[in-house]
């Protein structure tokens, strides 16, 4: 079985959350530790991605984080963890893009949407084959999942592009989906 290396994670910076939310961000944290994958995230210190990142590496495992200049004081960059500053969101999100495998993307706000879609749209270019999977406990991501049915429906999407669109609700379930899919587009 192919082995998920590094899962980049998109997910809200919003501390003023339901701690649910916080908590789910934390599992999926130690869960990667505990599979020896590494995080790469988006290097801040605030909401889930820092509930994500301190989990991870309070649990011994690997994070790498990607931080633009601008963002350092407002996201609050976990400094205790390696994490590259660079110039533009541009660049963020191509060195996130780089340095992962996969992605998973946790409740968020309108960044996390941004970067799942824009990943989503290079998927559906043929620009890369790496799967992402959505993760929530309470059906957060089900209206984009049903949006995305009716842009199937509609046929501006194509049908096969549901293989693209994994919705799970814990940690393992999604990186398993993760590596069965790493695992088959290896094939
Ligand atoms: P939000 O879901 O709005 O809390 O944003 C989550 C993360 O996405 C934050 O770290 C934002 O800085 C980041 N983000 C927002 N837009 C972009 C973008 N265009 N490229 C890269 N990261 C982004």
């Amino acid at each position: 079985m192919t082995k998920l290396k590094s899962v980049c994670v998109y997910c809200g910076s919003s501390n003023d959350v339901k701690p649910e939310y916080l908590r789910l961000a934390q599992e999926l944290g130690r869960a990667l530790a505990q599979q020896d994958i590494r995080l790469v995230y988006g290097g801040g210190g605030v909401g889930l991605m820092g509930a994500c990142a301190r989990a991870t590496h309070s649990e011994g495992g690997d994070v790498l984080g990607i931080m633009p200049r601008f963002l350092l004081q407002k996201e609050r960059i976990f400094e205790d963890v390696p994490h590259e500053i660079v110039e533009d969101m541009h660049t963020r999100k191509q060195r996130m893009f780089d340095e992962s495998d996969a992605f998973i993307v946790l409740p968020g706000g309108i960044g996390t949407l941004e970067e799942a879609v824009e990943m989503l749209s290079w998927a559906r270019l043929g620009l890369h084959a790496k799967p992402m999977a959505f993760l929530d406990e309470d059906g957060f991501w089900t209206p984009f999942f049903t949006l995305m049915d009716r842009i199937i429906e509609g046929k501006f999407t194509p049908e096969e592009f549901r293989a693209a669109l994994v919705h799970e609700n814990t940690p393992e379930a999604a990186l398993q989906a993760l590596c069965d899919r790493v695992v088959r587009l290896g094939d």
